[in-house]
């Protein structure tokens, strides 16, 4: 048996308590079309430099992201605020897990100069889960987009958020803030909700990007799945559909990874054909933008896709 252990905070941590008695799940070979690149240029040390200098987390690293050496390389890093610590403890997710730190008041302003070093003309925020919160983190997440139209008005936002459930009023507040793109990830079907997300509630995520919609029809609303975690083609059909009837703009399908043995298992890996054929049928359904290959995450690509993105509601409009 592994026990997973962080040594980054005073004395070994086990990174994920809840995980460390689990069974050792069984890993699969990875495929020839899961290539990670390895990181070191120069651009890609000058990122991390900013990141580290500013004191922040990001989801590229406490993922363990597969693109990091591309996206790095491209200044493109994802922002995780509100700590390196997550109140739930999804089954797929590398990002460590216990009781967190006490929001830092001054991260607002620093992510927006890391935004403003890094040059970025369009910058991905997200989050770890703050169930702890009254609000969720719902006012920390209006700071640091109110930080970064101060520092970077140029940089458009994309906000990657939690669900927020129980938090009455949490959603308007981070509405209100005018992120450019509001991002909620559904994650995986509903049939997989209790092994793979068992804190959150699939009809409550669907609900929350159909509100977003409602609140603020031009908002481009986004969200995403990971395949290979034990799903069929009609759910993740079905789930295209729901996530239609919610009005959301741009869906994204990557291959789910395992972290480590503790973590759920891929089921197994999607070839990159039947990226292509979801990408195909996705697009028949109404999204004005698919992203759909075995290394698509929420965050890759942003920027390039915001432009796309734009353009396609130009075009439907005028169409
Ligand atoms: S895909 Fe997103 S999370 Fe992964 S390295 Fe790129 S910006 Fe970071």
């Amino acid at each position: 048996m592994v026990t997973i252990l962080d040594t980054r905070k005073a004395g070994p941590q086990p990174r994920h308590p809840e995980k460390a008695h689990r069974p050792d799940t069984p890993v699969q070979k990875k495929p020839s079309w899961i290539r990670v690149k390895a990181g070191g240029s120069k651009e890609y040390a000058r990122t991390r430099e900013i990141v580290r200098t500013n004191g922040l987390n990001t989801v590229c690293e406490e993922a363990g992201c597969p693109n990091i050496a591309e996206c790095w390389e491209k200044r493109h890093a994802t922002m995780m605020i509100m700590g390196d610590t997550c109140t739930r403890a999804c089954s797929f997710c590398n990002v460590r897990t216990g009781l967190p730190d006490a929001l830092d008041a001054n991260e607002p302003a620093r992510v927006a100069d890391a935004v403003a070093q890094l040059g970025l003309e369009h910058v991905v925020i997200t989050s770890v889960d703050r169930d702890d919160l009254p609000d969720g983190g719902a006012q920390h997440f209006a700071d640091v987009i109110n930080a970064i139209r101060r520092q970077a008005p140029k940089t458009t936002i994309e906000i990657l958020t939690p669900d927020f459930l129980r938090k009455e009023g949490a959603l308007e507040i981070v509405v209100e803030a005018k992120p450019d793109v509001f991002n909620h990830n559904l994650e995986t079907v509903p049939g997989l909700y209790l092994k793979i997300r068992p804190g959150a509630r699939y009809f409550h995520s669907l609900r929350l990007l159909q509100r977003v919609k409602e609140l603020d029809p031009a908002m481009f609303t986004k969200s995403g799945i990971m395949v290979g975690l034990g799903e069929d083609r009609e759910q993740v059909l079905q789930l295209m559909d729901d996530l239609r009837s919610a009005n959301v703009d741009f869906l994204t399908i990557g291959q789910y990874l395992q972290p480590t043995r503790k973590h759920a298992e891929v089921k197994r890996y999607v070839t990159p054909e039947e990226f292509s054929s979801f990408e195909r049928t996705a697009r028949t359904k109404g999204f004005l933008l698919v992203s759909s290959s075995p290394l698509t995450r929420s965050s890759y690509h942003a920027g390039e896709d915001f432009e796309r993105l734009r353009a396609a509601r130009q075009q439907q409009l005028g169409s």
